[in-house]
């Protein structure tokens, strides 16, 4: 097992647009599906003319994981590549995939170097500890330069870039790379494709410059482990190959370093030892720490080995509705196995459901597979009630991990069909359309009746009703978008509410006293903040019986629905209940109930309650004369400027702009700039809304 689990590598291909991930992909998975069938009876050119197609009946590959396998120093790797969206608009996705992976191949353009907006991702994965390794693509584009990416790396990304290779030659003579751990030429042949490829001895003029690159390499590998450390200072001749491997293999997975690769996907150069590189450099899920998680029962934190003799834990990370195969539930197994035809228990829906089969995901075709064990992926079919970041486990053996964290929608719009007749599919379709994307909402105005359909942003939204046309033939109309407002209280009260009903017979009495205001933190891991209530119950002597307290819980939860300014939620607050009074008789769980959604509709007020908009993150990139204008619009929409900067011949402008402000933003910027500016905009935090403003809103009483 244990060895089996070494050789599994759960990778994502990560790159901004036009970099070349698609292509590196497919090179990947021809290259791989190739050696795969060394010794069978060749069937003639069909793999790579078949692309297109594998392209277009490869939803799921496009969007899940695909399995492969590399034959690389007499082992066969399993190689699952998860699928990382190149567009950072879409930034739930990629934290998704982050989430199951456990390596990152980062591709860069030789020529366009790191783009602004990789810059994104790249801080994501910092968050997620996610190792990485670089990957310089199209070497043979006109401007190409593997040096300067290394420096970009370096300077824009806060990397420790290490070369593992040079290029050899570039542009149109861009040959092959030099192997600097071996000290080796590597020469593609391109009769074949790439397919085959010769060592040589390193060119001439390129001695020099190969061995400043290795030292660096040594020097960097040596940094890490104290034995090399004393070799490369006293005899650094003796320092085995072998030995380097494992130091930089060491450093890349504690992120010290991130080693440096180069070729041109496109010209079928430098995939194979990319595929070497992802091998030798990239953890398996040996490498990683144990599995932790909570007991859904005890809320005691509970570890499993990543073994497959372990309890069963696995999580959903990805919902896909195959044309062919119907609904895949894609899973990434952390500790213990899991057979086709038994049942998984559910730790959300806390029910038991049959695994009717297991596929994995090749590039051409659904390979059935009987067992699935820790450290891998697959899909599983047959589920009916599940969601993405459900946890899977052993009834017996409970474990909830955590799941993956989805940002709540910040843009709502009411939709309803073109056709009255097209209401049904709507919903069917819709709900289809949220199942895969958690963050997509879909809601019901109570007092209207209306359909509200909510997002992370204009064009989330606008993909997700362009999708229903397209896929599902359901044409929508949109109204006006509605900015999704929160509320917050700042301040903490105390307050006491005495409910009290006599209307003959049996009366109603509950006597709460608390203190309500913002969630009082303890240690907070960075980057999380506590959501819902926290309630404390610090009731002693039982002045208020036991039997009570959840009631008074459920009562504040109810109530924090509808704030006290203008009725928008209010995401998290803290409610320690201090004392209070029953009576034998009258009092009831309803009457506590009550009273607690009384008391918040009075306390919260006195408690500095303000209304959080959302602040989305707008990143522009555009040519320098159009500077100017830009920004000054951004500053008239209530735009902080963060950080601006030439980079790559263009102006990079970074603002923090209320999302109320952005409405229509993409085509006013077109405007602005001819035409000639982009922008991503992301959901960045909460923020107070300016009091003038937030008593307009309160004034229009706009629920959203
Ligand atoms: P993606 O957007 O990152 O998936 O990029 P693609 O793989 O679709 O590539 C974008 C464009 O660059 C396509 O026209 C590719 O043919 C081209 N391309 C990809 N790799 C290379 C390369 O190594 N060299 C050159 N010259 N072009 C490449």
């Amino acid at each position: 097992m244990e060895s089996r689990l070494k050789l599994v590598r759960n990778i994502g291909i990560a790159a901004h647009i036009d970099a070349g991930k698609t292509t590196t992909t497919e090179r990947i998975l021809y290259y791989t599906h190739r050696t795969h069938k060394i010794g069978e009876v060749h069937k003639g050119e069909a793999t790579m003319d078949s692309m297109p197609q594998e392209k277009e009946r490869g939803i799921t590959i496009q969007s899940a994981a695909t399995t492969t396998f590399w034959e690389y120093q007499a082992n066969r790797y399993q190689i699952n590549i998860i699928d990382t969206p190149g567009h950072v608009d879409f930034t739930a996705e990629v934290e998704r995939s982050l989430r199951v992976l456990d390596g990152t191949v980062a591709v860069f353009c030789a020529n366009s170097g790191v783009e602004p907006q990789s810059e994104t991702v790249w801080r994501q994965a910092n968050k997620y500890k996610v190792p990485r390794i670089c990957f310089v693509n199209k070497m043979d584009r006109i401007g190409a330069d593997f040096f300067n990416v290394v420096e970009e790396v370096k300077t824009k990304l806060m990397a420790n870039p290490v070369p593992v290779q040079i290029p050899i030659g570039k542009e149109d003579h861009f040959k092959g790379v030099v192997d600097l751990i071996a000290n080796k030429a590597i020469i593609w042949n391109e009769g074949d494709k790439g397919m085959t490829y010769s060592y040589e001895s390193i060119p001439e003029d390129l001695i020099e410059v190969a061995q400043k690159y290795r030292e660096q390499l040594i020097e960097a590998a040596a940094a890490e482990d104290e034995s090399l450390l004393e070799k490369f200072l006293e005899a650094p001749d003796t320092i085995q190959e072998q030995e380097l491997i494992d130091a930089l293999r060491k450093a890349t997975i504690s992120l010290s370093i991130t080693p440096m690769l180069c070729g041109s996907a496109f010209k079928n150069k430098g995939v194979q030892t990319l595929l070497n590189a992802v091998c030798t450099f990239l953890p398996s899920p040996l490498d990683l720490p144990p599995t932790t998680g909570l007991n859904p029962d005890t809320q005691k934190e509970i570890t499993y080995p990543t073994d497959k003799e372990a309890p069963f834990s696995g999580l959903v990370f990805k919902l896909v509705t195959d044309p062919f195969v119907g609904r895949l539930a894609f899973i990434r197994v952390y500790t213990g196995q899991l057979n086709s035809g038994t049942s998984i228990y559910n730790a959300r829906t806390q029910k038991k459901e049959r695994i009717s089969r297991l596929l994995q995901i090749h590039s051409n075709k659904q390979n059935p597979i009987n067992t699935i064990q820790a450290g891998d992926i697959c899909a599983i079919v047959g589920f009916k009630n599940v969601k993405t970041g459900d946890t899977l486990c052993n009834e017996n053996n409970k474990i909830l991990l955590e799941s993956i964290s989805f940002a709540e929608p910040v843009i709502s719009y009411v939709i309803e069909p073109k056709k009255q007749t097209d209401l049904d599919k709507l919903t069917l379709s819709i709900a289809k359309l949220v199942e895969e994307d958690p963050t997509l909402r879909i809601a019901t105005n109570e007092e209207t009746g209306q359909t509200i359909l909510s997002g992370m942003g204009e064009l989330h939204v606008e993909v997700a009703i362009d999708r229903l046309k397209r896929e599902f033939n359901v044409e929508v109309n949109q109204g006006a978008p509605q900015v999704a407002y929160k509320e917050k209280l700042t301040g903490s009260v105390e307050h006491k509410e005495v409910y009290k009903k006599q209307t003959g017979g049996r009366g109603k009495f509950a006597d709460i006293v608390f203190t309500i205001g913002p969630i009082v933190s303890g240690e907070e891991e960075e980057g999380k903040t506590q959501k819902g209530l926290v309630f404390n119950n610090q009731i002693k002597g039982g002045n208020i019986p036991k039997e009570f307290i959840p009631a008074i819980q459920k009562g504040f939860e109810n109530a924090m629905k509808h704030g006290p300014l203008s009725g928008f939620p209010v995401e998290a607050m803290q409610v320690d209940l201090m004392d209070g009074s029953y009576h034998k008789v009258d009092s009831d769980n309803l009457s506590f109930e009550l009273c607690a959604q009384v008391a918040f509709k009075v306390a919260a007020k006195k408690a500095a309650p303000v209304i959080l908009e959302p602040i989305m993150a707008v990143e522009v990139v555009t040519p320098d004369e159009y500077t100017g204008a830009i920004t000054g619009d951004l500053n008239r929409q209530r735009g902080i400027m963060k950080n601006m900067g030439i980079k790559n011949q263009v102006q990079v402008i970074e603002a923090d702009v209320p999302l109320s402000e952005l409405f229509g933003y993409i085509t006013r910027l077109r405007t602005l700039s001819s035409g000639r500016a982009t922008a991503t905009i992301t959901f960045a935090y909460h923020a107070p809304v300016p009091s003038h403003l937030a008593e307009k809103i309160i004034a229009n009483n706009q629920t959203p």
